[in-house]
C-alpha cells in the first residue's frame, strides 16, 4: 500500500492503461494516432501501452485506415472474446442469468421462475447460482475469464463495506467505492418483495467465487442506457424503469447519484396522491400504486385470468386500441401520472433528457409518449421543461442483465484491464492471497 496521494509509477501505468481501453472499449476501433489526440497521451506512452495491451490479448489489431500521404494507419480493438461477464436480472417473475463475451454478446442464458415461494431470498440465491452454472457449462467458458457476475435486485442495495467481501486485486482496495466490486457484502432492503436487510451477497458467495456486484435492477437499467442506449452522450439525465414496479437512476454530471446509502431515485414511492391508494411499499398514494404494470392490471380489472403481469398489459393496450372505453381512461390517466410524475424529475434534477425503459415500458411507451411528453409539459416549470427531452429506451427487455454485466465491466476498465482474483473462501476481505484455485466452473462444492 503507498502513502496516501502519492502516485506510483504503477498507478500511472494502470491509468494509462485504463484511458485507452475505455477509448476503445466505446469508441474503437481507433488508430493510435487517433487514440493519441482523444487522450492526449504520447506517442511514447500510446505505442508502450497498446504494446502492452495487445501482448496481454486484451486489444486486437482490425484492418487498417488510409492516412493523408503516409503509411496506412492500423486500427485498434478491444479483443471481444478475451474475457467474459455475466449478468442477472432479479426480476419480478423470473430470475435471468446470461453470459457474455466482452462486446456484450449474449453467449447463453438462463431462465428460471420464481415459483410459489416467490422472493423467498434463499430460493432467489439457489435460482441465481444453478442459472450461472448452467450458462458456464453450456458454453464451456473458464471461470478465470470470467470479470465477475453483476446481480439487478429490486430494492436499495447497501454495499459491500471494507473486510466484508472484498475479492482481491493486490493492493488496491477494490470494493470500497460504491460502484466497485465488494459485492459479497451487499445487503439488499427490498421492501416491495419482503426482503429486509438480505445479506444476498454472502448467500452468494457461499456458492461461487466469482467476483459480486449487486445494484438495484433501475440503476444497473440506468448505466446500461447511458453507456448504449438512449442515454449515451448526455450528462444529465434519468433513466426510469417502468414494470411491475417503477424506479429510477439519476445522472447528474455524468455520474449516477446514490443518496448517502444507495436509495436516492426510488421515485416509484413519489406522492401523486396523498390518501390515496395503497403501495406495495406499505405507503399511501405512490405512483407505483397508479401506474405500476401491476397495479394497471389490478385497476383495469378485465385480464384475462392466470395470464400474468406481462399478459395483463397487453390485454388492456389490445382493449384501448379497440377502442374500450375504460381501458383508454386508465391509460390517458397512467399517461397523466407519469407525466406529471417526470415533471417532478424535470423541476427537481433539470435533466437533458429522461428515458422511459423497463418492459411495461417498452410495451405501452409508443402509445403513453405523447400523452406523457403533453403532461410533462403541462405540470414542469417550462424554463427546465425547454430543455428536457422524454425518449424511450433502445435496449429492450435485456436491458437489465445488460446493465448489470456492466458493474464487473466498468470495474475491469478502471483497473486497466487487470483480471481479478477470485474469491479464496468464505472469509473474503483479507484482498490478498486469493489465486484462483477454485472449485470447477466458478462454484463452490
Ligand atoms: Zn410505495
Amino acid at each position: 500500500m503507498t502513502a496516501r496521494g502519492k502516485k506510483t509509477v504503477r498507478d500511472l501505468r494502470r491509468g494509462s492503461r485504463s484511458t485507452l481501453l475505455r477509448r476503445l472499449y466505446f469508441d474503437g476501433p481507433l488508430s493510435r494516432q487517433e487514440l493519441g489526440s482523444i487522450t492526449g497521451l504520447s506517442g511514447g506512452s500510446i505505442s508502450n501501452v497498446t504494446g502492452e495491451l495487445l501482448a496481454d490479448g486484451l486489444i486486437e489489431e482490425c484492418g487498417s485506415v488510409e492516412s493523408d500521404g503516409g503509411r496506412p494507419r492500423i486500427l485498434l480493438r478491444v479483443a471481444a472474446g478475451r474475457a467474459h461477464l455475466v449478468g442477472v436480472d432479479v426480476g419480478e417473475t423470473q430470475v435471468r442469468v446470461a453470459l457474455f463475451d466482452l462486446a456484450r454478446t449474449e453467449l447463453a442464458a438462463s431462465d428460471r421462475p420464481l415459483d410459489d415461494r416467490g422472493h423467498d431470498a434463499g430460493h432467489v440465491a439457489e435460482l441465481i447460482l444453478a442459472g450461472l452454472a448452467e450458462v458456464l457449462e453450456r458454453t464451456g467458458t473458464d471461470p478465470g475469464t470470467v470479470l465477475g457476475v453483476g446481480v439487478g435486485v429490486p430494492g436499495i442495495v447497501e454495499q459491500g463495506v471494507v473486510g466484508q467481501g472484498v475479492v482481491g486485486r493486490g493492493a488496491v482496495a477494490r470494493g470500497t467505492g460504491p460502484d466497485l466490486g465488494g459485492g459479497a457484502g451487499a445487503v439488499v432492503h427490498g421492501q416491495t418483495v419482503g426482503w429486509d436487510a438480505v445479506p444476498l451477497g454472502r448467500m452468494l458467495r457461499a456458492g461461487t467465487d466469482l467476483p459480486l456486484f449487486v445494484d438495484n435492477g433501475a440503476k444497473t437499467l440506468g448505466q446500461a442506457e447511458m453507456w448504449f442506449g438512449a442515454g449515451r452522450g448526455a450528462r444529465h439525465a434519468v433513466v426510469a424503469l417502468f414494470g411491475s414496479g417503477v424506479g429510477a437512476c439519476v445522472i447528474a454530471d455524468g455520474a449516477r447519484f446514490r443518496g448517502a446509502a444507495s436509495s436516492a431515485g426510488e421515485w416509484g414511492h413519489t406522492k401523486v396522491h396523498v390518501g390515496g391508494r395503497r403501495c406495495r411499499c406499505g405507503a399511501r398514494g405512490c405512483l407505483e400504486a397508479y401506474v405500476g404494470a401491476e397495479a394497471l392490471v389490478a385497476r383495469w380489472g378485465a385480464a384475462p385470468p392466470g395470464g400474468g403481469e406481462k399478459a395483463g398489459l397487453a390485454a388492456l393496450l389490445a382493449a384501448a386500441g379497440a377502442g374500450d372505453p375504460a381501458a383508454v381512461a386508465l391509460l390517458d390517466e397512467a399517461a397523466e401520472y407519469l407525466g406529471a410524475a417526470i415533471a417532478d424529475l424535470v423541476n427537481l434534477f433539470n435533466p437533458e433528457r429522461i428515458v422511459i425503459g423497463g418492459w411495461a415500458g417498452l410495451l405501452l411507451g409508443p402509445r403513453l409518449l405523447p400523452g406523457i411528453r403533453a403532461a410533462a409539459t403541462e405540470y414542469a416549470l417550462r424554463f427546465p421543461r425547454e430543455q428536457t427531452e422524454i425518449v424511450l429506451g433502445t435496449l429492450g427487455p435485456a436491458a437489465v442483465t445488460v446493465g448489470a454485466a456492466t458493474l464487473p465491466l466498468s470495474d475491469f476498465l478502471d483497473s486497466g484491464g487487470e483480471f481479478p482474483r477470485r474469491a479464496e473462501a468464505d472469509a473474503v476481505g483479507t484482498g490478498a492471497g486469493a489465486t484462483g484455485a477454485a472449485a470447477p466452473a466458478g462454484l463452490r462444492a
